[in-house]
C-alpha cells in the first residue's frame, strides 16, 4: 500500500511529498494540471522558507532579497532580514525545481482529481488510489476540506490577489510593499530584467485600476506589462481542525 498520498501538487503538496520520500516512504501525488503549474503569487520566499527548501534539496534560481521596504507616497520604512537573505523566483521555476527533486527522490505524479474520500482503521482511499495516509494540499479552494465538513464559515473581510510581471530591471533587491487606503501592492524582483508585482485588496478591480492608488509605481511600469494578469481569492480561510481521520490539511487548504 502507498504510505503517503498527496492530493494537489503544489508547493505545500511537492514539499509534503518530498519530505516522506527523504523519510523512507513510498509517496505519491494526484495533480489534475501539468507541472509546473504558474498561479497568483507575490514569489517572494522569506529567509525562513528559503532554508526549508535547502533542508528538502530544493535550490530555485531566482532573485536575492535583501529585506521588506514599505512605502507610502514619499514616506519609507524598511529592514534587511535577520535570518538571511530571501529568495525572489518565478512560480514555475519554483515549482519545476519541486518537481525535479520530488521525481529524484522516487515520488510519483499522477493526473487525476481527488473526490470523495473513504477511510477506515488502516487506510483511505480517494481518486483510486488507496493509501496508508492523505495529504489534502489542494489549494486555497479545497474541495477535500469542504467534503470532510472542516471549512469554518468566513469571519473577516474578504481580499483578493492579482499579479502581474513587468519587463523592467529591478531598482532594488527589497520587497517593496507599496501600500494605500485601496490595498497594497507587493513589488518582487523575480529576474534580471522582470519584476512582479501582486495587489492585494479588498476591492474587486482590474489589475490596472488598482495601480492607479500607486501613481508613481504605475508611471513606472507603464508599458511595460509582460505575461497575463493572474488572480486568486477570497484569500482568508480558516479550519475547525487540521484535518480528519487519515486525512491532514496542508498549505493552503489547511487555511
Ligand atoms: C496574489 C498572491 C500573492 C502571494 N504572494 C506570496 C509570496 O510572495 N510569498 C509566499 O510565500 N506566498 C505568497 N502567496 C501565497 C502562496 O501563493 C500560497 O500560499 C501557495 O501557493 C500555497 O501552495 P499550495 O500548494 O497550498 O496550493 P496551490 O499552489 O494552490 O496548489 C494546490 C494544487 O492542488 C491542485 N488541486 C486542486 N483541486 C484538486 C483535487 N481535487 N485533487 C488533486 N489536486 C487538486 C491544484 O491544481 C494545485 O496545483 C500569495 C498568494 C496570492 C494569491
Amino acid at each position: 500500500m502507498i504510505d503517503i498520498l498527496v492530493a494537489g501538487g503544489g508547493p505545500a503538496g511537492l514539499a509534503a511529498a518530498i519530505r516522506a520520500a527523504t523519510a523512507g516512504l513510498e509517496a505519491v501525488v494526484v495533480e489534475p494540471r501539468p507541472l509546473p503549474v504558474d498561479k497568483a503569487c507575490g514569489e517572494g520566499i522569506m529567509p525562513s522558507g528559503v532554508a526549508a527548501l535547502r533542508a528538502l534539496g530544493v535550490t530555485p534560481a531566482g532573485s536575492t532579497l535583501r529585506g521588506i521596504r514599505y512605502v507610502e507616497g514619499p514616506r519609507r520604512a524598511e529592514a534587511v532580514f535577520r535570518g538571511g537573505p530571501g529568495l525572489g523566483v518565478r512560480r514555475t521555476a519554483l515549482h519545476a525545481a519541486l518537481h525535479r527533486r520530488a521525481t529524484e527522490l522516487g515520488v510519483r505524479v499522477v493526473t487525476g482529481r481527488a473526490g470523495e474520500v473513504r477511510q477506515d482503521d488502516d487506510s483511505v482511499t480517494t481518486a483510486g488510489l488507496t493509501a496508508r495516509w492523505l495529504v489534502a494540499a489542494d489549494g486555497l479552494h479545497s474541495p477535500l476540506r469542504r467534503s470532510l465538513g472542516l471549512e469554518r464559515p468566513r469571519t473577516s473581510p474578504r481580499r483578493y490577489g492579482l499579479r502581474r510581471h513587468y519587463r523592467i530591471a529591478p531598482w532594488t533587491d527589497f520587497v517593496e510593499v507599496h501600500w494605500s487606503r485601496e490595498g497594497e501592492a507587493y513589488v518582487t524582483p523575480v529576474g534580471e530584467e522582470l519584476v512582479g508585482v501582486a495587489v492585494l485588496s479588498r476591492h474587486r478591480r482590474s489589475h490596472e485600476q488598482h495601480l492607479t492608488a500607486f501613481p508613481a509605481l504605475a508611471r513606472t511600469l507603464r508599458g511595460l506589462e509582460a505575461g497575463p494578469v493572474r488572480g486568486a481569492g477570497p484569500l482568508r480561510r480558516t479550519v475547525s481542525a487540521p484535518g480528519a481521520g487519515r486525512v491532514l490539511l496542508a498549505g493552503d487548504a489547511a487555511g
